[in-house]
């Protein structure tokens, strides 16, 4: 027999070199940024008048004319020119996994049979993108498919291969939006105007509050020769199959140890992407499981932020391909190794400088501090079943409550010394408080405790949502997740819990009561509300999924199911208040997840069916006709006793593998039934409870008979890459 396919690209996986990175001649800052249309590039290339009144309208959010737009179109497409640009294209985040673009070139007729390259305002501003195409929950309908690109001024333009990319927002025809910065730019608004609010009571030359995000991004790297030869890598993006590897991360060597060679070469040529396109990567490490890495920059205005982890997904895909190997984003490629999240760290900070949520030296900027983590504590309290659902999907299903990741119930770790904090406000009288005004030195702990006193290391990793120090970290994003997803629920449910602080402490003022003393009333009144979600213990634990039931946080588990907080009264009131989304937006929205989440599972399940019968089935009947063969030639060797004694090894598998080669026959016929069933359902939503409910189920079964064969069958005839193949880079 002829050495298998896998026996082949397995030796070409094994034999691959480190591809040799050109790294520039120039530091990273002389060339950070280059590809991008920033402020240092606009002041070079547009005229005085132009750029001033540019970032004007960038810092105080003003709507700019077309004849500014004209001006700076002319710029960006001389600087692109001259950076080797060709096309341009409007950059949008639709509602699918990644971003869009289509490309047109800057060449325009000049009357004279010959081209020019040309760029105008209009052009630059707004767009009409033939976008039928995108889903938008029946708002747009296909014959009337026209959606808006228009310019996020607050991004900038930058050069990608030879194309500009102008990051936009994208919305239908009526207004409603059809992406993901629409809304995240709304709640950025919205989280900006109520924290500025409240953050006059401690300072009144506070002008704006600013969202910032810092991503972690977790990802695993596949040799692109195993990578092909597994299907279902290629078409879902995780393996539908596959034993456990012997050794996987049991050692816990990985994280420490040594990043192999080939993996640094692809690092550091992702880093100097990265830092040509403004992105300031800067921690990079192996993870928990083999093969498992992570990339995280230095933090960012929220939005922007966003724009640079689109932006790196993409990159490293094309940089992986560079150096042979394929990035898998997939929040759970490999089942008994752990998944990969994208770790949201998050924080609020006024325009003077203070970040919101990390303690001061001063009673008051302790008395700030504690303000905003106790209205976060309490918009999350409010919401977390919207939070859950911000985050959810069917490929971070997997991840979630499975004993690695968060598990599938929103709470808040804040760690001992936080606690300490809230119980004393909470436990305290209102006269031994109010000394909070007072000397720094009295003021019931919460003066002693400047910035690096909080223990950033108390790190417990089994929390979804963590106090670190000055930042919440909401962990339970995953990997190939838009961070907007999770990042418009939190700063909306923060705006919305902020404005009613705001209002009920104005009440008390106009009252007569203290500032401080209306301050620390209402931060008490939210720590009692909100305990429920403040959680420090094992998050994995049985005793939690119970407790957290009692304490009423949301423990649904079905994913279609969870997608309803979206439509949940409160919801939509907080959402329509805060002017984020309206109704008709949320449903939309709601109709595309729930398509998702079956079109996922449904892409699946088919290719788990097809890959069984034509590429599993037939291998484990090769290999069972070869034990019967044998059986019979030992038979004519030795009879009797003996013979039967001899052959009983062999006919023992033969007949465990016919056991598994049933099950798995009835479970594909099974699966293909529910299948038929559930998409006959109209109704989204319900179509995707069917197919959580009755096809998921079989997809188990069908794997776990498929794993037991691998582990029968000839070695060499197993036709897909095993797991101590691909889990192991050489
Ligand atoms: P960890 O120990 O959690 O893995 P890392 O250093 O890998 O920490 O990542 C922490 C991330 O948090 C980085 O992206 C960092 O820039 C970001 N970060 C730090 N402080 C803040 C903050 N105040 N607001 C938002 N993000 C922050
Ligand atoms: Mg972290």
């Amino acid at each position: 027999m002829s050495t298998s396919l896998r026996f082949k690209v397995v030796e070409e996986a094994y034999d691959r070199k480190a591809v040799a990175v050109a790294t520039p001649a120039e530091r990273p800052s002389e060339y950070y940024g280059k590809q991008v249309f920033n402020r240092a590039t606009m002041f070079r290339y547009l005229p005085k008048a132009t750029y001033n009144a540019l970032l004007d309208a960038i810092e105080n959010k003003k709507p700019i004319s077309r004849s500014l737009a004209d001006s700076v179109a002319e710029g960006m497409k001389r600087w692109a020119v001259d950076n080797g640009a060709r096309h341009y294209t409007h950059w949008f985040h639709p509602l699918t996994d990644g971003t869009a673009e289509k490309h047109d070139a800057f060449i325009e007729h000049d009357g004279k049979g010959g081209v020019m390259e040309e760029f105008s305002g209009k052009l630059l501003v707004q767009q009409e993108p033939d976008a039928s195409s995108f889903p938008n929950g029946g708002i747009r309908n296909t014959f009337e498919a026209r959606g808006y690109s228009a310019w996020d001024i607050s991004s900038p333009a930058f050069i990608l291969g030879e194309t500009l990319c102008i990051p936009t927002i994208f919305i239908s025809y009526t207004g409603e939006s059809l992406d993901y910065k629409t809304p995240l730019l709304r709640a950025l608004n919205a989280v900006d105007l109520a924290a500025a609010k409240v953050a006059r009571f401690f300072d009144p030359d506070v002008r704006h509050v600013i969202s910032y995000l810092g991503w972690e991004q977790e990802y695993f790297l596949v040799d692109e020769a195993l990578y092909s030869a597994r299907p279902d890598l290629v078409m879902t993006g995780r393996t539908l199959m596959g034993h456990e590897s012997p050794k996987n991360q049991q050692l816990e060597d990985h994280y420490f140890g040594a990043i192999p060679s080939r993996v640094e070469a692809f690092m550091l040529d992702l880093e100097i992407e990265c830092h040509r396109l403004g992105i300031p990567a800067k921690t990079r490490h192996n993870e928990v499981a083999p093969n498992q890495f992570e990339l995280a920059p230095i933090f960012e205005e929220t939005n922007l932020a966003n724009d640079h982890n689109l932006l790196l997904m993409s990159l490293m895909a094309e940089v992986a391909r560079r150096h042979n190997f394929r990035v898998l984003l997939h929040e759970k490629p490999f089942a008994g190794v752990n998944g990969s999240g994208k770790h949201n760290n998050w924080s609020l900070g006024t325009d003077r400088g203070k970040l919101l949520f990390a303690p001061g030296k001063t009673p008051e900027e302790n008395l700030q501090f504690v303000t905003f983590v106790v209205n976060v504590m309490a918009a999350v309290h409010r919401h977390n079943g919207l939070l859950k659902a911000s985050i959810m999907s069917a490929t971070n299903a997997h991840r979630l409550g499975a004993n690695e990741a968060p598990p599938a119930i929103i709470s808040i770790f804040t760690g001992s010394q936080l606690a300490g904090v809230l119980d004393k406000i909470e436990n305290s009288s209102m006269t031994d408080l109010m000394a909070l005004s007072g000397k720094a030195e009295y003021s019931l702990g919460l003066a002693q405790i400047p910035g690096l006193m909080i223990d950033n290391t108390d790190r417990n990793r089994t929390s979804p949502f963590a106090f670190t120090g000055n930042r919440f970290e909401f962990r339970a994003v995953g990997s190939s997740a838009n961070c907007a997803s999770a990042m418009i629920a939190l700063n909306a449910a923060v705006a919305d819990q902020l404005n009613e602080f705001h209002e009920k402490v104005s009440a008390r003022l106009d009252a007569g009561e203290a500032l401080n003393e209306a301050i620390i009333a209402e931060v008490r009144a939210l720590i009692r509300e909100s305990k429920a979600i403040h959680f420090d213990g094992n998050g994995y634990s049985d005793e939690w999924q119970r407790e957290a039931a009692r304490r009423g946080l949301d423990c649904e588990t079905c994913p279609p199911k969870i997608f309803d907080a979206y439509l949940r009264p409160e919801t939509v009131a907080m959402f329509g208040r805060t002017g984020v989304f309206s109704e008709v937006e949320l449903e939309a929205r709601n109709e595309v997840k729930w398509e998702m989440y079956t079109k996922k599972i449904q892409i699946e399940a088919r290719v788990l069916g097809d890959l069984a019968i034509n590429h599993i089935i037939p291998v484990a009947t090769r290999y069972q006709s070869v034990l019967v063969d044998n059986v019979v030639k030992l038979k004519t060797l030795f009879s009797g006793q003996k013979g039967a004694e001899i052959v009983g090894h062999d006919l023992d598998t033969i007949e465990k593998i016919s056991r598994h080669m049933t099950v798995i026959k009835a479970k594909v016929e099974e699966m293909v039934a529910a299948r038929k069933k559930a998409n006959a359902i109209t109704d989204e939503r319900e179509k995707a409870i069917a197919y959580y409910n009755d096809v998921l189920a079989p997809m188990e079964t069908i794997r776990y008979h498929i794993d037991k064969l691998e582990l029968m069958v000839d070695n060499e005839m197993w036709p897909l890459p095993k797991y101590r193949e691909l889990l192991f880079i050489r």
